[in-house]
């Protein structure tokens, strides 16, 4: 209830606007975002570099209303991959196809996305297509197949909450794809998703089994401890090499399991995000875990 309460908050573009120009808005995003600008999301993934954790950069925003915003969204993000590649980091970059203008032109983004692929390929980092609602899953693999075949260099993302994934993940492993295995982070009708927590996290343990088994470098994208541990036991069980796959998490989220994932000797990257449009990411993130309200109220008064 409280979950779909800060989804719906999520989607609110009037809200938006007032909460993202306000000026309490730093205090507000700190735990969960790196700061407003690439500088500041590019020291973060320089701190974690030093703690041998690997990063993904998101410049958040999504669902643009022109063209000029899509291919503003594009530069930035070519912008990041060059300072990427000058200080020599670990990372590569997230983005979500809304960003590139999907609901405006199907075309335009896919030449958006096309020129970061080449230039992610030309300086040996990698691009990850984030997943967005279910209106979004059909066109979103379709752009990451399209790109991964003439570029490589792509991880598409998905969702255990929805029915239809292991379908997905299975054309993915044929394909080679790498794949992002998340729960889902959106509101979604209970006739393509499962509404049980205990049930998506049943199928996420059978869809990660399925990429540890069959698929092309997966990343685990979680911070359920419990099926992280099943992860460790599984591929200690199966003899699947550390450098097979890697763990994936959120900056500000279980800093203890992040360090803990390390010092096994597991590979973990970081989701990054910086940027301005912070809300719907913001709002996810409450909805997640509605007791970070609670906290990030108390940091307010302090
Ligand atoms: C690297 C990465 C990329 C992602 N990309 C996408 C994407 O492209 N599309 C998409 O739909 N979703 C994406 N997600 C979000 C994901 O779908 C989940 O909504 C989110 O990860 C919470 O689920 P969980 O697996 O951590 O499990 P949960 O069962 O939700 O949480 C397990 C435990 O993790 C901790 N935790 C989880 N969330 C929070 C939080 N917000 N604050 C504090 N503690 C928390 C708590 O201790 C909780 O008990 C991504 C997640 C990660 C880690």
């Amino acid at each position: 209830m409280i979950r779909r309460f800060f989804l719906f908050l999520s989607t609110q573009g009037g809200i938006r606007r007032w909460m993202e120009t306000s000026p309490i808005s730093k205090k507000l995003t700190h735990r969960f975002v790196a700061g407003e600008t690439l500088e500041e999301g590019l020291a973060v993934c320089t701190e974690l570099q030093q703690e041998s954790i690997l990063s993904t950069l998101d410049n958040l925003g999504e669902n643009v209303t022109s063209l000029g915003e899509a291919a503003a969204s594009r530069d930035a993000y070519l912008e990041a991959l060059a300072r990427i590649a000058e200080r020599g980091l670990p990372s590569t970059v997230s983005f979500k196809l809304t960003q590139f203008g999907l609901d405006l032109s199907e075309d335009a983004c896919l030449e958006n996305v096309r020129q970061l692929a080449a230039k992610a390929k030309a300086n040996h980092s990698g691009v990850e297509i984030d997943m967005e609602s279910s209106d979004y899953t059909d066109r979103t693999l379709r752009m990451a197949e399209r790109v991964a075949a003439e570029f490589g260099c792509v991880r598409a993302v998905i969702q255990a909450y929805l029915f239809r994934s292991a379908g997905d993940i299975d054309r993915l492993n044929r394909l080679a794809i790498p794949v992002r295995l998340c729960k889902g982070a959106y509101n979604e009708p209970p006739a393509i998703a499962f509404a049980e927590k205990r049930d998506v996290d049943r199928n996420y343990l059978a869809l990660m089994k399925t990429l540890l088994d069959k698929g092309t470098y997966p990343a685990i994208a979680t911070h359920d401890e419990r099926i992280i541990g099943e992860a460790f036991r599984y591929v200690r069980e199966r003899r699947i090499g550390q450098d097979k796959f890697e763990f994936q998490m959120l900056y500000g989220i279980r800093r203890d399991l992040q360090r803990r994932i390390v010092d096994l000797g597991y590979r973990l990257r970081l989701y990054v995000p910086y940027g301005t449009a912070w809300y719907p990411y913001f709002m996810r993130r409450l909805a997640e875990r509605p007791a970070n309200a609670l906290f990030l109220a108390r940091n307010l008064f302090r």
